[in-house]
This record gives structure tokens, sequence and C-alpha cells, in this order.
């Protein structure tokens, strides 16, 4: 509900907007508490099926990148620090990513679970994760293993078009928008982004085999690990996370 986001006094927001967050707050309260981590490649479909996940759980979707492209956008210093890695197609560090990621978990919206998206990306990271809900008395129920051959990735990525405020992704030839360039929701240009090209993507398939890759071990040692057939059409990867996530 974009409109409290904004608002000081609860008077001020249309009454069908108050309306429909009490439904959408009713129905949530009878859905179960998940902890979630979507694991795989880039281009794989993370930022697809977040956004339906979430909406079925009730969920806070953390995208590191996302709020990483924020930061670099907003020039703060920690986009400061970031930019030229990211544009390299490295992983930045893991100080910089944990302390925003404990962050945001912290808002309201993930009081009933959390989808982490591109978040751990290293075997140190899911370490500091693991500290991070022990501490509050909780832990991942389930990691989804976006598994995908490495050579469909470069039509998917270099097709890849974003709404920069929101994430949400289209493809030239998958995912097309309603209108080309423009977001189907908002009506806002679209963009791509700076390290989506063929030639970046070699750097951050290289850093995801040697460095997130580990992680899958480490979460499969722990027994929560779902591995999804991600090079299928996007509606059937959708099915198959609603079948893992229902039993
Ligand atoms: P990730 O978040 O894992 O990097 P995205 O969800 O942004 O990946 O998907 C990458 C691109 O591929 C996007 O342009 C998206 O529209 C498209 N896409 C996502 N899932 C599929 C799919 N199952 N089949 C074909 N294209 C897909
Ligand atoms: P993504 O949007 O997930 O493809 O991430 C874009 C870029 O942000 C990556 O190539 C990294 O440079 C950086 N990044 C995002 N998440 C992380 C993370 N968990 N650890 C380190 N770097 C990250």
């Amino acid at each position: 509900m974009a409109a409290t986001a904004t608002t000081t006094s609860l008077e001020d927001v249309p009454s069908l907007d108050i309306m429909t967050e009490l439904l959408r707050r009713f129905k949530c309260s009878s859905k179960p508490d998940k902890r979630l981590i979507l694991i795989g490649p880039p281009g794989s479909g993370k930022g697809t099926q977040s956004p339906i996940i979430k909406d079925e759980y009730c969920l806070c979707h953390l995208a590191t990148g996302d709020m990483l492209r924020a930061a670099v956008a907003a020039k703060t210093p920690l986009g400061i620090k970031a930019k030229e890695t990211m544009e390299k197609g490295e992983l930045v560090s893991d100080d910089l990513v944990v302390g925003i990621i404990d962050e945001a978990m912290k808002k309201p919206s993930c009081q009933k679970g959390f989808i982490l998206d591109g978040f751990p990306r290293t075997v140190e990271q899911a370490q500091k994760l693991d500290e991070m809900l022990q501490k509050q008395g909780t832990k991942i129920d389930k990691v989804l293993d976006f598994a995908i051959d490495d050579s469909i990735l470069e039509e998917r990525i270099t097709g890849r078009w974003i709404h920069a405020a929101s994430g949400r992704s289209y493809h030239t030839k998958f995912a097309p928008p309603k209108v080309p360039g423009i977001d189907d929701v908002t009506g806002e240009p679209l963009m791509q982004r700076k390290d989506d090209t063929a030639e970046v993507l070699k750097s951050r398939l290289q850093a995801f085999h040697k460095q997130t890759k580990p992680v899958i071990d480490y979460y499969n040692t722990k027994g929560v690990v779902a591995t999804l057939p991600a090079e299928k059409p996007p509606k059937e990867v959708t099915a198959e996370v609603q079948k893992v996530l229902s039993s």
C-alpha cells in the first residue's frame, strides 16, 4: 500500500486502500511463517518467482542486488564502495551485505518471514546469517536451488529489462512488457542493468560456481535444499515452487 509510505495520518489514506490492506493482513494471519533462501546463477529466475512467493505467503522479499543498485543510484557511501565491484561482476565484501540484510530483516513486512534473493552468496555469509537467526531463535526453512545450465543464461541476461524502483524484471522474448520499454504496473520506463552483458556474465558465473555453489552444499548438510528445474518456462517453475513449499 504505497499511500501509507508517504502519509503521516491514517485519515488521509483512501478507505479502499485501508480495506485492501486489512483484507491482506487477515489472509496473511492464517499463513505459516517461512524463511526462504533462493539460490541460483544470474538469470535463473529468482527475481521472477520471488514476488509470486512473497504474495502467496506474505513474506518480505530481500534482494541484495536490488538494494545495492539502489545505493549505487543514490550515491550513498555504501553505493560508492560497491559500484566498481558490481560493474566487474565480482562479489562485494561479506560485511557489507551482511549489514544490509541484518537491518532489512527488522522491517515489519518481514514479520511472517522472508525470501532472501541473492544472499547468502558465500559460506561466510551463510554462517553469519545462521548466527543472526539463532539469536532470534529461528532458522532457514527451505533453500530453493534454481538449477540451470550456464549455456541458457546469456540469452536470459542480455534480454532482461528491469523496473529499477521495484526490481520487477521483463524479457524481450520470454516475458515482454505490454508496451515495449514500459513497466506494466507504474507506466515508468524500464532499463537494462550495466552488468547484464555477455562479458560481465562470465565473471558473475565464475563467482557463482566458485563462491556460491558451496553455499548449496552447506545447506544440503542441513537437509533443507529443494532443487528446481529452472530451465522450464516460468509458469512450470512456479508450479514446482508451490509443490515444494506446500509439502
Ligand atoms: P535472477 O533474478 O535469477 O537473476 P530473473 O528472474 O531476473 O533472474 O530472470 C532473468 C531473465 O530471464 C528475466 O528477463 C526474466 O524475465 C527471464 N526469465 C525468468 N524466468 C524465466 C524462465 N523460466 N524462462 C524464460 N525466461 C525467464
Ligand atoms: P544480483 O542482482 O543478485 O545479480 O547482484 C548484482 C551484484 O551485486 C553482484 O554481481 C554482486 O556484485 C553484488 N551482490 C549482490 N548480492 C551480493 C551478495 N550477497 N554478496 C556479495 N555481492 C553481492
